[in-house]
């Protein structure tokens, strides 16, 4: 078994006896990997796309089958019925969230559901009407936030508050958030905010956040895109008000598949919460009635709209299949030690030099599986160089390289493969 007080070594040997011992290891099997030049990729870019399953394919195809024999019978007979199709993901979600079922439910993309999450927990004031969110947000997070405000008739400038690192620092620090959330106190509407930080790889502490908020009298909702299926979550516990991902990135489900939303417990029968709703948050009994008055469902259930993708939740929940069978806790348990062995390897390689900054906190709790590495010299000709040799990353624009090792389908094998070629190509580009 692998546990965290293993001292790294920085040899073959090493890497090949992590593998060995890696109870997840034979998960790796079950995916499909690119090639780059010919050769089979080592693949570090979970965060952006999330590979694929080789089951994938297999239950795509039992809808497809399903649809043909069936056709619009298919949504009301056999154990596949469409209609109850959104509850078959629940169980998995609910695991990966830390929340109750009824707290979950698989619907449209990510910033849709950034905006409809919004329209019902943003209800602005003449008193409380700003918003606390991160200073460099994902795009869409900042597009999404400022004309929710402009909707509501407001000025972004004076609503959005944004949290800014310290002087030379990279990363908040979570006693800055918390004394921000308090300072705006009485004003303060909503916390919302990234849970693991795209750009920094920085995992916020979201219980300690929403608990402020809450003393304060706003409420607080995350995008854990970056988080989801990749760090451990307790939404529940932690007393989130609301929460949505998406699927393509840790969740391997597919390009641009199906996104999830969380809405606690505690606003599960909020009639009186104003949502944009459509006919499938309405009352599953009477849905078909097709009568005036919208009656939503109890739970997260109540803020779907449309009826359910079945093809994108079928490769969805191939996935969420692997996750399970899993386990979250194990899948973290391997990814903390994946990711401090390639914090290891690179300060091995890279050694004094100052080159390579790793801007992602340190701390094993304060971070997911990505490391943001930033490279003060040559940077883009290390990464491109990178690739050639078949590693698969991202480049974030001026000067980062984000490198994601997952437990699902990375091996220590990988990191080592990794830190051999940075090495190389760091003497090539950097050092002159
Ligand atoms: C990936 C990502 C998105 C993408 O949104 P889509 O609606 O899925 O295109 C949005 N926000 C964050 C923080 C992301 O990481």
């Amino acid at each position: 078994m692998i546990s965290g007080s293993t001292r790294f070594e920085n040899s073959l040997e090493f890497a090949n006896r992590m593998d060995e011992n890696d109870p997840l290891k034979a998960f790796r099997n079950r995916f499909i990997f690119p090639k780059v030049n010919g050769k089979e990729a080592i693949y570090f870019c979970g965060n952006s796309l999330g590979l694929q399953p080789k089951s994938t394919q297999s239950y795509i195809q039992r809808e497809l089958h399903n649809w043909g024999e069936m056709a619009v019978d298919g949504h009301f007979h056999g154990e596949d019925a469409w209609y109850h199709v959104r509850k078959k993901s629940k169980p998995a979600l609910a695991n990966i969230v830390g929340a109750h079922e009824h707290e979950v439910v698989a619907m449209n993309n990510l910033s849709s559901n950034l905006h409809f999450l919004m329209v019902s927990f943003y209800q602005p004031t003449d008193k409380r009407y700003k918003i606390i969110t991160e200073a460099g947000a994902f795009p869409s997070d900042m597009y999404m936030l400022e004309t929710q405000v402009k909707f509501r008739g407001l000025d972004p400038d004076k609503v959005i508050i944004e949290l800014l690192p310290r002087e030379g620092e990279h990363t908040l620090r979570t006693s800055d958030i918390v004394d921000t959330i308090k300072k705006h106190g009485e004003n303060l509407a909503l916390v919302m905010m990234s849970g693991l930080q795209y750009y920094t790889g920085q995992l916020f502490d979201m219980e300690s956040i929403t608990k402020t908020a809450h003393e304060v009298g706003a409420l607080a909702g995350f995008d854990l895109a970056h988080a989801a299926g990749n760090a451990t979550l307790s939404l529940h516990k932690w007393g989130v008000d609301f929460a949505t991902w998406c699927s393509y990135k840790y969740l391997n489900s597919g390009p641009g598949n199906i996104s999830g939303i969380f809405v606690h417990e505690n606003h599960a029968e909020r009639p009186d919460l104003i949502r944009f709703a459509g006919w499938w948050g309405h009352d599953e009994g009477e849905r078909f009635k097709m009568e005036k008055g919208f009656k939503p469902m109890y739970g997260a259930d109540g803020w779907q709209l449309a009826n359910s993708n079945v093809l994108a939740l079928a490769a969805h929940q191939a996935s969420l299949d692997i996750f399970e069978e899993a386990g979250i806790k194990n899948l973290r348990a391997k990814s903390e030690i994946l990711t401090q062995y390639l914090e290891y390897l690179i300060k091995e390689v890279s050694g004094s030099s100052g080159i390579i900054e790793i801007i992602t906190p340190k701390i094993t709790k304060e971070r997911g599986c990505q490391l943001s590495l930033l490279i003060h010299k040559g940077g883009k000709a290390v990464f491109d160089e990178l690739y050639q040799e078949g590693i698969v990353g991202d480049w974030r624009h001026p000067n980062v390289i984000r490198i994601a090792p997952t437990p699902l389908y990375n091996s220590f094998l990988d990191i080592y493969k990794f830190a051999e070629i940075l090495k190389l190509s760091l003497k090539k580009f950097a050092y002159n």
